[in-house]
């Protein structure tokens, strides 16, 4: 117990250092009043507990196991990924959070198996409750702290104890509850108490406001230093846990549904300039976009794909640049998605590149951004064809577990090569020539690091950039870029997980966060391909602006709030310029790639 409270007030402390707290403040009223509080927040609880079965998000944990590093403090050894769709009905009946290489995964019960599943979900799923059977007056004391913000939503915060005898799997921690409705926006600690075949770890847990009276968990941050089961073992780790998809909908189809308007006086007659049927090129081409169109919109039914969104058309921007230069017109026009999860990996369907969020947050800048998204368009240009089986529904016809194997867009090596090779070329003709240094360098930085990081280069459905440690992608890239320097602080290979995009919960739309860059203050900060902890701006959604403030719920701070820094270059679609000299300017963020006209500069000049 000793151990473990330790821990959980190093993480109180570094937690607090990011967010606003008004001094001396007084408690919120007299004991009556308070003990009204406590009676809300209660039940507020409670009423969640009860209200979150009807909901089936998608629920990822991805964690690290670290090893310590005499530079950079300490990095990924080896690593866990799991996906799954939340089912919180029926209760929570399995508190272990624990499923050591010798304890096999007894417990799936109010988790349906997705993909691959090593450690126990459940138990990180456990920790967006705070307590599901018996979070009541009869099982805890609660001691107000204080008043404090997150973000823009004043919270009460109080700790809370178990009281003695009260049980096993007991919340012990704090609490911050917004001052309207007082739901429990936050969650801080443990569970307890420890036993020789049961084990807690600590956590932050956060939800997020999704529409009146309603907070739902988004985040998990899950981290222990010195992590002793089995009398001997240890383990240090870190893990993300990320919910997102609460309203999931049938795609756009419904909308579209909704706008037709019946008119007997003006028949319905069908707009399309084509003046009959298609002729075969044009029938075929017709053909491949239904394949495409299924794909897209099963994945985006099953949570996995981002709506159309602002991200997209920053990354068609790109492709835009790529095509223009190279005077390339492919008709229908190549589109860009974002795939919601982690591991990093890009693949095409049909004429649509979808790159994972994961992949989109590690890459340090615009070129590196090319890099990628000009493989899949040389896919595109050299005809490796989406099956066009998928063109038939009843082929979309499949549980939301079953996506992955149902969907793959593998290539072979032979084409993967020739993909490599075409996209060199594109790129050579390209407002990208001559600053490829720094997708060379995360290239070598993937290099180095992705023996310890099995789990996050391993695709859901696309082609691996790499293999162990070699480099499976645009390899060639690597020879012209400069050393790789990890003790450096100066050389960004590589961005940390989660700091570039931001995803909102409710709706799966995905944005871009724009934090200032911030100076790092050693090589230890630098992080790359790491996970941080997640500190949340909070908002409340009004009624009137449902979708703007959506956009504001999700921002999840980079690593440098949480430690009371600004955590790097982790916005901005940048390297640090010293580094590259073919780099030229560092002002390639994704806000100007964004404002870039679609027709780029002039060619360069040979
Ligand atoms: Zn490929």
């Amino acid at each position: 117990m000793r151990t473990a409270a330790k821990c959980f007030l190093l993480i109180c402390a570094v937690a607090a250092s990011g967010v606003a707290q008004s001094p001396q403040a007084p408690p919120p009223a007299a004991p009556s009043a308070l003990a009204q509080v406590i009676d809300r927040i209660i039940t507020q609880e409670n009423q969640l507990s009860k209200s979150i079965a009807r909901y089936h998000p998608l629920v990822e944990t991805y964690i690290q196991h670290v090893k310590p590093d005499r530079e950079l403090g300490a990095v990924p050894e080896k690593d866990e990924y799991f996906l799954g769709k939340l089912n919180l009905a029926g209760g929570i009946d399995d508190h272990s959070l624990l499923s050591a290489p010798s304890l096999p995964a007894k417990s799936l019960k109010f988790f349906n198996r997705f993909f691959s599943i090593r450690f126990l979900p459940s138990g990180f799923a456990q920790m967006a409750l705070v307590d599901e059977a018996g979070f009541d007056r009869q099982h805890y004391d609660f001691e107000y702290v204080r008043r404090e913000f997150l973000g823009e939503v004043r919270a009460v915060v109080f700790d809370v104890k178990p009281k003695k005898g009260s049980g096993a799997g007991r919340f012990l921690g704090r609490i911050w509850a917004e001052d309207q409705d007082y739901h429990i926006v936050r969650f801080n600690g443990t569970y307890g108490p420890t036993t020789s075949y049961r084990h807690y770890f600590h956590f932050d847990s956060w939800r997020v406001n999704m529409g009146p009276n309603l907070w739902l968990p988004a985040y998990v941050y899950t981290e222990e230093s010195d992590f002793r089961y089995l009398k001997v073992r240890s383990l240090r780790f870190k893990g993300q846990t990320r919910i997102w998809g609460y309203d999931l909908k049938q795609g756009s189809r419904e909308d579209e549904f909704t706008k037709i308007v019946v008119d007997a006086q003006n028949p319905v007659r069908d707009q399309s300039d084509t003046p009959a049927d298609l002729a075969p090129v044009g029938g075929l081409r017709a053909w491949e976009r239904l394949a495409e169109e299924n794909v897209l919109q099963r994945l985006e039914k099953a949570g996995l794909l981002a709506p159309e969104g602002e991200v997209d058309k920053i990354l068609t921007t790109v492709v835009n640049n790529i095509q223009v230069t190279n005077n390339i017109d492919i008709q229908p026009e190549v589109r860009a998605r974002v795939l919601l999860t982690t591991p990093l990996e890009s693949l095409t369907v049909g004429h649509t590149i979808v790159i994972s969020r994961g992949l989109l947050d590690v890459l340090p800048d615009e070129a590196s951004l090319a890099m990628v998204l000009t493989h899949e368009l040389a896919h595109i240009l050299l005809g490796h064809r989406l099956d066009t089986k998928f063109a038939f529904d009843d082929r979309m016809l499949f549980a939301d577990e079953q996506t992955f194997k149902r969907l793959g867009f593998r290539h072979d090596a032979k084409d993967e090569a020739a993909a490599d090779q075409k996209a060199l070329a594109l790129l050579e003709n390209s407002p990208y020539k001559g600053k490829t240094a720094a997708a060379g360098l995360f290239l070598k930085a993937l290099s180095a690091q992705a023996g310890g990081l099995p789990a996050l280069i391993r695709p859901h459905m696309g082609n691996r950039m790499a293999d162990g440690k070699t480099v499976s992608r645009m390899a060639q890239l690597m020879n012209s870029a400069p050393q790789l320097e990890t003790a450096r602080k100066e050389q960004i290979a590589a961005l940390p997980l989660g700091g570039r995009v931001k995803v909102d919960p409710w709706s799966c739309r995905v944005m871009m966060l724009r934090n200032k860059p911030v100076a790092l203050l050693s090589a230890r900060e630098k992080l790359s391909f790491e996970v941080t902890p997640f500190l949340p701006y909070l908002t409340r959604q009004s009624t009137t602006e449902q979708v703007a403030a959506a956009g504001a719920v999700g921002a999840v701070a980079n690593t440098g709030a949480a430690t009371g820094n600004g955590g790097g270059a982790t916005d901005q679609f940048k390297t640090s310029g010293s580094d590259h000299d073919s780099q030229g300017s560092t002002e390639t963020t994704m806000a100007a790639t964004e404002a870039r006209p679609a027709t780029p500069a002039a060619p360069p000049k040979q």
